[in-house]
């Protein structure tokens, strides 16, 4: 199957798990193409099979690549950030998924100004607390949002999380309804916050069910990433 086809089977199978909810049932679900070390042709297909939200995980590799695709998508950055390439990241992309840190939130904001630009973000939490994984750890995550909330150019639409590779996904349900609770609760308070991101290709059916609204899927679309 080509990109195409295994986009809309995607599709299918989040519409499946969005029933399966308990919680959010009315609340619908982005697909996230997952671009990165694939080229601009597969890029199109995606969108031209109906993908209206793209993600990279590198700036460099985003800005080698935006540039030819000539169609409007939303674009995520879904891969850490250095606080050395937030100029490029704030010209490039549209949301900013991976933000963990004050450090990362100040140049954001300084970048931001700079572009006159309110930069949407997402905070990356790390909450199963995976020593090699980017994301604040809980204990933090209170400072970094009262951080983020008093920036005058970033706008916090909602949080990421990356589950740890398990070989069987159901292990991470917890987790996911973990993190569902947790924004529930932000959610209640403010406004413009609306998205909660997570689920890949190994686990996007459980982080849906869970109430994922927002899925980052690469591999189930445009198979086995090539490295160099
Ligand atoms: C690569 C990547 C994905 C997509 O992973 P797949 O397993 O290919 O679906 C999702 N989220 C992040 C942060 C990634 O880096």
């Amino acid at each position: 199957m080509g990109a195409a086809e295994n986009f809309r089977a995607v599709l299918a199978a989040i519409e499946d798990a969005r029933r399966q909810r308990t919680l959010a049932r009315d609340e619908s679900v982005t697909l996230i193409a997952v671009t990165k070390n694939h080229g601009v042709e597969l890029m199109r297909e995606a969108i031209d099979a109906g993908a209206t939200d793209i993600g990279e995980n590198r700036v460099q590799e985003a800005a080698e690549k935006f540039p030819a695709l000539e169609r409007t998508v939303t674009r995520h950055l879904i891969g850490h950030l250095q606080t050395n390439k937030v100029k490029p990241a704030v010209k490039l992309f549209d949301v900013i998924q991976s933000l963990d840190s004050e450090r990362l939130a100040a140049a954001l904001d300084k970048a931001a100004a700079s572009a006159k630009k309110i930069q949407d973000v997402l905070i990356q939490v790390n909450l199963a607390r995976e020593p090699q994984k980017s994301g604040v750890l809980p204990e933090d995550f209170d400072a970094l949002i009262n951080f983020v909330d008093a920036a005058e150019n970033l706008r916090l639409r909602g949080l990421m999380m990356i589950a740890p590779l398990t070989a069987d996904a159901e292990e991470c349900r917890p987790l996911f309804k973990q993190m569902r609770a947790m924004f529930d609760e932000l959610k209640s308070s403010r406004t413009n916050f609306d998205l909660l991101s997570m689920g890949m290709t190994h686990d996007y059916k459980v982080a849906v069910a869970e109430g994922a609204n927002l899925v980052r899927v690469g591999t189930a679309i445009f198979g086995e990433r090539l490295y160099q």
